[in-house]
């Protein structure tokens, strides 16, 4: 009996393996995946031999001299930032998706904790960072950089402030082009540069226009 209650669990185990699986790659190719990454080497870097190939769009092998590569998930963070109801955005100046809207952040660098980079990439991008925030959800994202797409999970934080005085910012030109304050029946929806974005702000909203906390939707559908 014990060893099929195991084997039982064991085939759960690995029906939900699979789901999980599955469901990541039917996000992965919604969100436009990351096959083209696998075409961008032709070549092994360790030994030049053509007979480079990937696995799983993600991970490089190289027959000839053994070398093995992965293209791995990046992680990134990012805030949302509340001044009086109104949601800080930023005007992309540069690429991917410029001229489009974000929320202030960017990638982790090696070392550093998810909360520390989103507060440092908010210094950077406009001089001023919030002092608290909180965690409110991760979500997957295709980031395109020079035509190579890199799969990240976007980790955001959520902060209340109670003023916010623009003039005071010290905006770094090559990456944000203006600093907006928006209320959420105005937010374009449509130009917020990222998914990940999109789904963290009517996360951040849709909790706040029914009282809640934001992190105790735990019911919240992943699709
Ligand atoms: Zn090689």
């Amino acid at each position: 009996m014990g060893s099929s209650t195991k084997k039982n669990r064991n085939s759960d185990n690995a029906s939900i393996l699979q789901e999980q699986n599955e469901r990541a790659a039917k996000t992965l190719l919604h969100l436009g995946g990351i096959r083209e990454a696998a075409a961008a080497f032709k070549f092994c870097p360790a030994c030049a031999s053509p007979k480079l190939y990937s696995v799983r769009d993600r991970m490089w092998v190289c027959p000839d001299c053994g070398f093995e590569y992965f293209h791995n998930v990046a992680t990134a963070a990012g805030i949302i930032i509340e001044v009086n109801g109104s949601i800080v955005v930023l005007k992309r100046a540069k690429e991917p998706r410029k001229g489009t809207y974000a929320l202030p952040g960017g990638f982790v660098e090696s070392g550093e904790r998810a909360e520390d980079a989103a507060l440092r990439e908010c210094r950077e991008e406009i001089g001023w960072a919030p002092e608290k925030i909180e965690f409110l959800a991760s979500y997957p994202n295709i980031y395109r950089y020079h035509n190579i797409p890199y799969a990240t999970c976007d980790l955001y934080f959520s902060a209340k402030v109670p003023s916010f005085n623009n003039a005071e910012l010290d905006i770094d030109p090559e990456e944000t082009s203006e600093v907006l304050l928006l209320s959420a029946d105005a937010i374009p929806w449509e130009l917020i540069a990222f998914e990940s974005a999109q789904r963290a702000l009517r996360k951040y909203l849709l909790s706040r226009s029914i009282g809640l906390p934001p992190r105790s939707m735990e019911w919240e559908v992943l699709e």
